[in-house]
């Protein structure tokens, strides 16, 4: 892999968490309680939703995207790190966007083949492949006037687990892993908020 997508050309958008994610074990074996954390991304014209997956009810989404003045109607594009349903649950409140996923771009019926890898929604959100989780996972660096953010299931959380319960490659974690914390200045797991990473940052 080479790194030549470890840079931004521009450092214009704006980012907003719209939900903290979780994931909790349930007081039942057959229960537990997961949602995603949930992310806009503005620059310029584009409007993007990172991983619009499982909340207590939509208005978890709708709700705190209103308060920033943005309707669902105005989104353009809608990220998803993978491909579980706690983390793409809640696309289809988002009807004109396009999807974007590891290896193509949704929009109405059209089927459009590409790779995540150095794909650039705008001159300051791109996408790359960091596989792991699953072996479709992609992480949205994001250049903000901050520094860069990351979004990413390659952490849970800060707090962890260190190692994905559920990794499909846990090798191929710590390699992205790696690679994220040489670019990003901020981190945006997949269940929690978002983090400085440091020392202690699960590599
Ligand atoms: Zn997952
Ligand atoms: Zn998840």
């Amino acid at each position: 892999m080479t790194n030549e997508n470890n840079t931004l050309p521009t450092s214009s958008a704006r980012v907003h968490i719209l939900f903290n994610g979780y994931a909790r074990d349930g007081e039942t074996p057959a229960v537990s309680r997961v949602a995603s954390t949930i992310s806009f991304v503005r620059e310029g014209a584009i409007r993007v939703i990172i991983d619009p997956g499982m909340t207590p009810d939509q208005n978890a989404i709708l709700a705190p995207l209103a308060a920033l003045g943005e309707s669902p109607l105005s989104i353009t594009d809608v990220v998803f790190s993978h491909h579980h349903p706690d983390h793409t649950l809640n696309a289809a409140l988002f009807p004109n966007a396009r999807f974007h996923d590891y290896w193509a771009i949704y929009h109405g019926d059209t089927w459009e083949d590409r790779p995540a890898e150095g794909y650039d929604l705008a001159p300051s959100i791109r996408l790359i492949e960091t596989p792991g989780h699953t072996l479709q996972d992609i992480t949205t660096l994001v250049g903000t006037p901050g520094g860069i953010v990351a979004f990413t299931h390659l952490w849970w959380s800060a707090e962890g687990p260190a190692d994905d319960p559920l990794a499909a490659d846990m090798q191929a974690i710590h390699t992205n892993r790696a690679r994220v914390l040489q670019i990003a200045t901020l981190i945006v797991p997949g269940h929690g908020a978002s983090f400085t990473p440091g020392e202690t940052t699960p590599r």
